[in-house]
């Protein structure tokens, strides 16, 4: 029997420290768990979101009225050539354990923020490695909210159809995710060692961590997708990661937005796709910095910045993210 509870400040939640309350709230301890909330919410009609460690989410301050559920599982288990992790062991922890097991396949996410589970959803990535590059396996649960029909999923890599933070599971009908399998094969453990604290030590001078954040608000844009006199403009901060891309920082540091801010939330100066919650930031103060980047990077550049993180709209219960202009967009998991 579920225990659900009611009423859960969702700001607490959640790394940005911004959001109303959960009408309902209950953490899965293990996939039965969550077979179980989701019937219980489909069958009331419920809407019903899933959140890993929350680091990647804007709440407004309405709330969500509908299930919020957040994954307590972590567990870790050895199988030949690789690793189950629980969807809701963190990142860090995986990273820990491959590295004190000196295993090479995690090294590259080395101070990456969140979940096992939230870093398949989006695919997450940094420093030329993405997640994809490590799975083997997912396992997930699929729903269908017409029917009430729950099934248990195991997707091999390429099933997941994992794309530049897009994923099978993150599509419209998407699934949550219960357990990945990492490949995991023997390394240099000095050199693995190496490789992680480099990472860390990168993030901390380069990214504002002592503030609230979701990470980088808007995904970088493909070389390809921008005309040739902005490919011109931006030739010199080129990066292939993981295609050519021009750093959406690059962009909003020309358009003089460092350091802008509206009520609490700044646009970081110390990296400006950072958007921080500088104490008392409210979704609404996020949500204008996002639409005043996203209007000038289109004025000046004709360039269309698209959200990385997921924005939760309070008015129509939906999950998306994909564009705040285009947010009576309902994937899935909402
Ligand atoms: C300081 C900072 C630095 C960051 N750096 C990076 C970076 O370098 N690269 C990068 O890619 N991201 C980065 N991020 C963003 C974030 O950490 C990643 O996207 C992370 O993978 C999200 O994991 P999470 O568990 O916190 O997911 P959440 O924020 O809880 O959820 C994000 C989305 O994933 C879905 N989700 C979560 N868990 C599951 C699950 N088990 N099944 C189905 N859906 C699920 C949620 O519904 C939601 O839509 C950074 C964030 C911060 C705060």
């Amino acid at each position: 029997m579920i225990r659900i509870k009611r009423n859960i400040v969702l700001a607490s939640r959640v790394r940005y420290r911004i959001g109303g309350r959960a009408r309902y709230f209950f953490e899965p301890q293990n996939p039965d768990d969550i077979e179980e909330a989701v019937y219980w919410a489909i069958s009331r009609n419920v809407p019903f979101l899933f959140l890993g460690a929350g680091t990647n989410v804007l709440f407004p301050e309405t709330g969500f009225d509908g299930l919020v559920m957040q994954y307590a599982a972590t567990e870790i288990r050895e199988v030949p050539g690789s690793i189950r992790f629980s969807a809701g062991t963190p990142m860090a922890r995986a990273v820990d354990y491959f590295t004190e097991r000196g295993m090479q396949g995690l090294a590259w996410a080395g101070g990456l923020p969140g979940t096992v589970g939230g870093a398949v959803f989006g695919n997450a990535g940094c420093f030329g490695g993405e997640i994809k590059d490590s799975v083997l396996e997912v396992e997930s649960i699929s729903f269908d909210r017409a029917t009430g029909r729950i099934e248990r999923r195991v997707r091999s890599a390429t099933d997941c159809r994992f794309g530049y933070r897009e994923s099978v599971f993150k599509q419209p009908d998407g699934e949550i995710v219960t357990a990945v399998l990492i490949r995991a094969t023997p390394g240099n453990p000095a050199a693995v060692r190496i490789e992680v604290a480099g990472h860390i030590e990168h993030r901390r001078r380069f990214h504002p961590l002592d503030y609230p954040s979701a990470g980088s608000t808007f995904k970088n844009i493909p070389l390809a997708s921008v005309s040739e006199e902005v490919r011109g403009d931006f030739a010199e901060v080129v990066k292939v990661d993981p295609f050519p891309i021009i750093p959406v920082a690059a962009v909003l540091d020309r358009l003089g937005l460092k350091g802008t801010r509206i009520g609490g939330a700044e646009i970081s100066a110390k990296h400006p796709n950072f958007f921080i919650n500088r104490g008392k930031a409210t979704f609404t103060d996020i949500s204008g910095l996002i639409s005043l980047a996203k209007t000038m990077a289109w004025q000046r550049y004709r360039v269309v910045l698209e959200e990385e993180i997921r924005i939760v709209d309070g008015a129509t219960l939906a999950i998306g993210g994909e564009n705040l202009d285009k947010r009576r967009f309902v994937p899935g998991i909402s």
